[in-house]
């Protein structure tokens, strides 16, 4: 099951173009990589501006791909959407996520939700509900301690079928972010018809607020999700330039790498249970 002119990869030829070539050994790698664990979940601390407390983590994925080191999602999530293995790989990743912060409620280390990113193949069908419903079940983890983060180009797409499935996630008491926001031309009434409690301010705008237009979308995006009842958080913060002017602005919460980078399950440990910063 290729993508369409699959054919194309039912034999080598010499007009193969190194495009198709390197595309489908990344495809094989890919399902080795699912099949052998080379996976990994990275967390990013999210931190509330008010209080300087904690107020979720994001999952983030790598690929541990071996001869390659640790390679970054921008490299291998468009290949695997577009091979259909994202589905294989999302669930996992979302099984694992689920698994690791049940684990960390367990021992009180953690009391805020975790994030996961849901991708646009996954959210092609309502498979992901049963995905989200089977691994809270396998976990344990409570549902508010969930929240789903999806773009605002993947909701935006089809917003009649986004608003249904949408629904559906947050009828099983599972929080929904929109991912990117800035980027994706929403408009007002349908974000209304969604069940979204938080609106991601896209880092290219949070890393620009010296420029005047960006600025403008930065706070016209917090005057909007408050408007709406909504959280705001503001991705890729890295200077206290960036953290003066979300706060001057009323921003809700910050996350970037001025607090952490993201970091690996026992980094995350050790930054839970230190002292606060
Ligand atoms: P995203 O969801 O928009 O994630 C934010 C990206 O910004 C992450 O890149 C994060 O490491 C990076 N970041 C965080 N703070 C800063 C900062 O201060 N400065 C800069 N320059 N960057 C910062 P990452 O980890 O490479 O992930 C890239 C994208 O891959 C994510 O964008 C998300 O769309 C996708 N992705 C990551 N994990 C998963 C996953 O488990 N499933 C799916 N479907 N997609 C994922
Ligand atoms: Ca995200
Ligand atoms: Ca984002
Ligand atoms: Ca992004």
């Amino acid at each position: 099951g290729k993508i369409e002119g699959g054919s194309r990869y039912t034999f080598y030829s010499p007009e193969m173009n190194t495009w198709s070539r390197d595309r489908l050994d990344m495809e094989t790698a890919l399902h080795h990589g699912l099949a052998n664990q080379e996976f990994e979940l990275f967390y990013q601390p999210q931190i509330e501006i008010a209080s300087g407390r904690l107020a979720g983590l994001e999952s983030l994925i790598r690929w541990q791909r071996p001869g390659k080191g640790r390679v970054m999602p921008d490299e291998f999530i468009t290949a695997a959407e577009e091979s259909g293995i994202i589905r294989g790989i999302g669930e996992w990743a979302i099984h694992a996520a689920m698994r690791q912060t049940a684990h960390w409620n367990r021992e009180g280390l953690l009391t805020v939700p975790l994030a996961v990113n849901v991708s646009a193949r996954q959210f092609s069908d309502m498979a992901i509900v049963d995905t989200i419903r089977e691994g809270l079940a396998d976990s344990g983890l409570a549902p508010s301690m969930l929240k789903v983060e999806l773009t605002e180009s993947t909701a935006m797409r089809n917003p009649g079928y986004a608003a249904e499935l949408l629904h559906s996630i947050h009828n099983l008491g599972v929080s929904i972010a929109v991912d990117d926001f800035g980027t994706g031309y929403s408009s007002l009434s349908l974000l209304k018809r969604f069940p979204v409690s938080e609106l991601k301010i896209d880092r290219s705008f949070v890393g620009d607020v010296s420029d005047h237009d960006a600025a403008a979308i930065v706070r016209g995006t917090i005057a909007l999700a408050h408007g709406l009842g909504m959280t705001v958080v503001a991705e890729g913060v890295e200077t206290q330039a960036q953290l003066r002017f979300l706060a001057d602005h009323g921003c809700d919460v910050v996350q970037g790498y001025l607090f952490a980078q993201p970091l690996p399950p026992d980094e995350i440990r050790n930054w839970l249970s230190g002292p606060p910063p």
